[in-house]
């Protein structure tokens, strides 16, 4: 069984105005089949998490490690991370003209797989893979993301989650901008994968709403780059009937 850990992580971002800390100090263990729910107030440092274990060139890490499996993953390319078995969505560009998305995954599954999957295997699972995420089967003649609306987008995601069977995934805002049946559909998807293929998964929101459908075995509380409280799901709750207040306001002050 895989384990994801990341230790005593440091990083920050240049701006403008200087070198600004963002994450300090993340602790974090999630093993192979775990769902993690990281959520937080706004600009508590959850995107720069996943930005950090994606490899995004503009989150400088400072100190600390993450490792897979007890290897060095900061040392890792992007795409030697994505074959390691850590699936990150913003890994891949917004849009590939051209390129059709049938092509694309195919690539992909390739790329991570280190050989071509048998075609016809492949294009049937791909088909059932599309009915399940109530994917016209036109889509798959369409440009990767050229025109897809956000849920498109989303749907489109875990696609390819559940295609390219990742060791971990790191969902950021998976639940963003998307209605109900769409929150749904995508849902779905992520725990097929979990249940298939025992996948570990970091689901990063600041809404409790998709936790209602996908449950998470732990929460972390994210404030000012560090986890701030940890829990089981009834920590979640909690947040949904509190909120982050507790969190943001020294406690005891009328
Ligand atoms: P969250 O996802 O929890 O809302 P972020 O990780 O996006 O938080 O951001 C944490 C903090 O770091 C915020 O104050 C944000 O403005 C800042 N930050 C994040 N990325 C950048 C960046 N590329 N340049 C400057 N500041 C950034
Ligand atoms: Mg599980
Ligand atoms: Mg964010």
């Amino acid at each position: 069984m895989s384990v994801l850990e990341v230790k005593d992580l440091h990083v920050s971002v240049e701006t403008e105005q200087g070198t600004k800390q963002i994450l300090k100090g993340v602790d974090l263990t999630v093993k192979q089949g775990e769902i993690h729910a990281i959520m937080g107030p706004n600009g508590s440092g959850k995107s720069t998490l996943a930005y950090s274990i994606a490899g995004h060139p503009k989150y400088h890490v400072e100190s600390g490690s993450i490792l897979l499996d007890g290897a060095e993953v900061l040392e890792m390319s992007v795409d030697e991370r994505a074959r390691a078995g850590i699936f990150l969505a913003m890994q891949y560009p917004v849009e590939i003209p051209g390129v059709r998305m049938t092509d694309f995954l195919r690539t992909a599954k390739t790329a991570i797989d280190g050989e071509a999957p048998a075609i016809r295997g492949w294009v049937k699972e791909v088909g059932e893979a599309m009915g399940a995420l109530r994917m016209d089967k036109s889509f798959g003649e369409r440009n990767v993301n050229e025109g897809f609306s956000g849920g498109e987008k989303k749907r489109h995601e875990i696609l390819q989650l559940e295609l390219l069977k990742p060791k971990f995934a790191v969902l950021d805002e998976t639940d963003s901008g998307l209605d109900v049946d769409a929150l749904k559909i995508v849902s779905e998807g992520v725990n097929r994968a979990h249940a298939a293929t025992d996948l570990g998964v970091l689901l990063i929101t600041h809404y409790t709403r998709i936790l209602r459908y996908i449950k998470p075995d732990f929460v972390h509380v994210f404030v000012d780059g560090k986890v701030a409280e940890e829990g089981g799901p009834e920590l979640a709750e909690r947040l949904e009937n509190e909120g982050y207040d507790r969190f943001l306001q020294p406690s005891g002050v009328a």
